[in-house]
């Protein structure tokens, strides 16, 4: 499937819950899941009927795949790696997920949103453990060092951004198992992802099920 390029807002109001998928826009009042928390389209704000085990499935395995900005193949890809871990393949999924270079480059705050930190991957902006990825998908693992490249560090972007604290660039909270510094553009991974906070509101469980058929 080719990469969707249409309204980002949509997608959230059809999954029917913010995918933060528009940086600093998402935790303002713009946002249109604060203003019109139902589904697009001429129907949309008509009573909606309820879903099927199947479909529930569908829905909750989109918004996932929306969430982190995947393609089908490549939200496949990062199942089937979780599925041949031994354990919980949902709680492998979540980690797999966070632990790519553009979610840990988000999660810190040096990027405002997913778009944006991809794209500053791809463009070679980022270190780890001294070495240059330009790989949105690399999977980083616990005490990996993520440093801004100093070649790049001369750049407008960085110098407006590091001017500003991490908080006033990003409200969400850095969690707790990345240490994030912006001034200095350095980051930890002090241990794993926790998981089942980032779930919290996610029946991943369904993810699984659905891949299971
Ligand atoms: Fe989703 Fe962000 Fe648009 Fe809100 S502003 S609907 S969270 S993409």
């Amino acid at each position: 499937m080719s990469q969707y390029l249409g309204a980002k807002c949509k997608l959230c109001r059809r999954a029917g819950a913010k995918l933060f998928l528009k940086g600093e826009r998402c935790l303002s009042s713009k946002c249109a899941i604060v203003k019109r928390n139902y589904p697009p389209g001429q129907h949309g704000g008509e009573r909606q009927g309820r879903l099927s085990e199947y479909g529930l499935q569908l829905r909750t395995k989109q918004k996932l795949k929306q969430m982190y900005g995947l393609r089908e193949a490549q939200f496949l890809n990062t199942f089937q790696k979780a599925e041949r871990l031994r354990g919980n393949t949902a709680a492998h999924l979540m980690r797999l997920l966070e632990q790519r270079l553009d979610t840990i480059v988000l999660r810190g705050g040096f990027a405002s949103s997913r778009a944006q930190a991809r794209q500053l991957v791809q463009h070679g902006h980022f270190l780890v453990n001294d070495k240059k990825v330009n790989i949105p998908s690399y999977q980083t693992k616990v005490g990996d060092t993520i440093t801004v490249s100093q070649t790049k560090t001369n750049k407008t972007f960085w110098k407006d951004r590091s001017a500003r604290s991490t908080s006033e660039v990003r409200e969400l909270e850095i969690p707790q198992w990345l240490s994030s510094d912006l001034a200095q553009g350095v980051m930890k991974i002090l241990t794993e992802p926790e998981t089942q906070q980032l779930a919290d509101n996610m029946n991943i469980s369904l993810i699984v099920e659905f891949y299971s058929k």
